[in-house]
């Protein structure tokens, strides 16, 4: 796989021309300020997870879309090492299982969460559901307005076209998956 540095900014870019939109209409529709997203073409800034997740619901392209592999096309996927994004974000480590599917439309990812680690996401567009399960650990998911506790071995399905948010308060590392269908 292409380094993510360096599939960043080409992916941006190519989303911005195949939409039309100029830096200042890429601003208005993911929140993320024009010098920002300029930084980010110009691959002179990464963006952080929360950014990430911001372009990619303004852009209404799934996370992984990010961090496709334009080069694979295999009727079978097996994934041993997620490469980890984005290493700069230090308490919160995301990596994708499996990318998004065009033809199931979903995409999974391994979520790692420091403890003190408090990510919120902006809200997905309408209809896009995510299901979490912990697989270790125990952390706290926001949703409409207040925060569940999700402990290993269980699972939290929710819409998440909304403003939602995870949280580890324990001492312990949390680990969950994270699917999500668009
Ligand atoms: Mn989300």
């Amino acid at each position: 796989m292409e380094n993510l540095s360096l599939r960043i900014p080409k992916i941006l870019k190519s989303l911005r021309q195949e939409k039309g939109w100029s830096l200042d209409r890429a601003s208005q529709e993911t929140g993320v300020s024009k010098a920002m997203l300029g930084q980010i073409e110009r691959s002179e800034s990464s963006p952080t997870i929360a950014t990430l997740w911001k372009i990619a619901s303004g852009f209404n392209v799934s996370f992984s879309f990010f961090i496709q592999d334009l080069n694979q096309n295999q009727s079978m996927h097996r994934i041993g090492n997620p490469e980890q994004l984005h290493p700069k974000d230090d308490k919160i480590f995301v990596m994708p299982i499996f990318p998004y599917d065009e033809k199931f439309r979903f995409e999974v990812f391994v979520i790692e969460l420091l403890p003190g680690c408090e990510h919120f996401s902006p809200a997905h567009q309408k209809g896009v559901v995510e299901h979490i399960i912990v697989a270790s650990g125990e952390l706290e998911v926001f949703v409409r307005g207040a925060w569940h506790s999700v402990k290993e071995g269980e699972g939290l399905g929710f819409e998440a076209d909304q403003s939602h948010g995870y949280r580890n308060l324990s001492k312990q590392k949390a680990v969950f998956h994270d699917i999500i269908h668009y």
